[in-house]
């Protein structure tokens, strides 16, 4: 993706991995999750146990890859990594499993993209530490059981929705990753600021904060383009004029909405005169995929109170058409 704000890893981001926390106290925000995995870290290491599989879900870019890298850290064990749409056969995930050391972590992406042949063979992998693999076909089939190391799988996943139920069942760590707010998106950006070098004012990491929908991706990013138009100004320090201009150039809003969120809301807006409208006909009018405009540009616009999701579709709300200076249709026309 092209856009500035989309939360998704893209080219832009190839910088990113020196901005990631390395140690659990590093990792700002989401206190909670924060405090949980300390605690059953703390306890799997003093059992001298493989902690329990851990399930984080939640929208991207808020940290799950990098949560996932501290736990084995933490830990002190290896990391393994690869996600749901590349692991094609169950042979592949077989190939995985049996070549991790005891206690290491497997960190499956995008778990909910499994191929449910490959989920099958994951679920007396993560129960019982076995594989039950069939060797051969037809009437000389066997099959044949394999023990594995004890092991602690981390999934990832933008859609708890989709995972099968006894997928999630299995997992005895759900963990959910909240958008940051403000003040902990200051800490993320100033964090980074520091690491790549840069000065900035607290009020030019609260204006690049502000604008990065509740997203460290998006902030680490804005954050590296603000620095390339400091550089190119030749300012030292940034400040939030200096922020500020960089950002209205890359075209993020107030908000840290771009043309995208623009083009969502005015169709719903102005298209639909407000919804409700379906998630379908939205897709088709954008021309964007319906996992796309589900994934990546609801969520925070429903978390910002810009559209709601209701039965019946999308709808537009007060607050989108105050922010977008569009007059509200009466609430009798709907
Ligand atoms: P996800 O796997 O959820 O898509 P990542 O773990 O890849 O997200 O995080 C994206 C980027 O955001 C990382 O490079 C990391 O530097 C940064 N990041 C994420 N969470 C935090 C955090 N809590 N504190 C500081 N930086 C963070």
């Amino acid at each position: 993706s092209e856009r500035m704000v989309a939360p998704v890893e893209g080219e832009e981001d190839a910088g990113e991995s020196r901005l990631r926390p390395q140690k659990l106290d590093d990792f700002i925000g989401q206190a909670q999750a924060r405090n949980n995995l300390r605690v059953f870290i703390e306890a799997a290491r003093s059992r001298q146990e493989a902690l329990d599989h851990v399930l984080l879900f939640g929208p991207p870019g808020l940290g799950k890859t990098t949560l996932a890298q501290i736990v084995s850290r933490e830990l002190g064990v290896g990391f393994r990594s690869t996600s749901g749409p590349v692991i094609a056969k169950a042979g592949d995930l077989a190939a995985l499993l049996t070549n991790l050391e005891a206690h290491d972590v497997l960190f499956i992406d995008e778990i909910h993209r499994l191929n449910p042949a490959v989920e099958e063979i994951l679920y007396p992998a993560m129960e019982d530490f076995q594989l039950d693999l069939i060797i051969g076909e037809g009437p000389a089939a066997r099959s044949v059981k394999i023990d594995l190391p004890p092991f602690t799988l981390v999934g990832a996943t933008t859609r708890l929705g989709l995972l099968t139920n006894p997928l999630r069942d299995r997992f005895g760590i759900p963990t959910r990753l909240d958008f940051y707010d403000v003040a902990d998106l200051v800490k993320v950006v100033s964090r980074g600021a520091r690491i790549l070098g840069l000065r900035l004012t607290e009020d030019g990491a609260r204006e690049i904060a502000a604008r990065s929908r509740g997203t460290p991706r998006i902030a680490g990013r804005l954050l590296r383009r603000v620095r390339d138009f400091a550089a190119v100004a030749g300012k030292d320090v940034v400040d939030k004029l200096a922020a500020d201009a960089a950002l209205t150039r890359l075209e993020v809003d107030g908000f840290g909405l771009d043309a995208m969120d623009h083009r969502y809301l005015r169709c719903i807006g102005e298209t639909y005169l407000g919804g409700p409208v379906g998630v379908e006909t939205l897709a088709a009018a954008l021309s964007e995929p319906r996992d796309a405009i589900e994934d990546i540009i609801e969520p925070y616009l429903i978390q910002r109170g810009l559209v709601q999701r209701t039965p019946r579709g999308r709808l537009l709300t007060p607050a989108a058409y105050s922010h977008l200076g569009l007059v509200a249709p009466s609430a009798s026309g709907r």
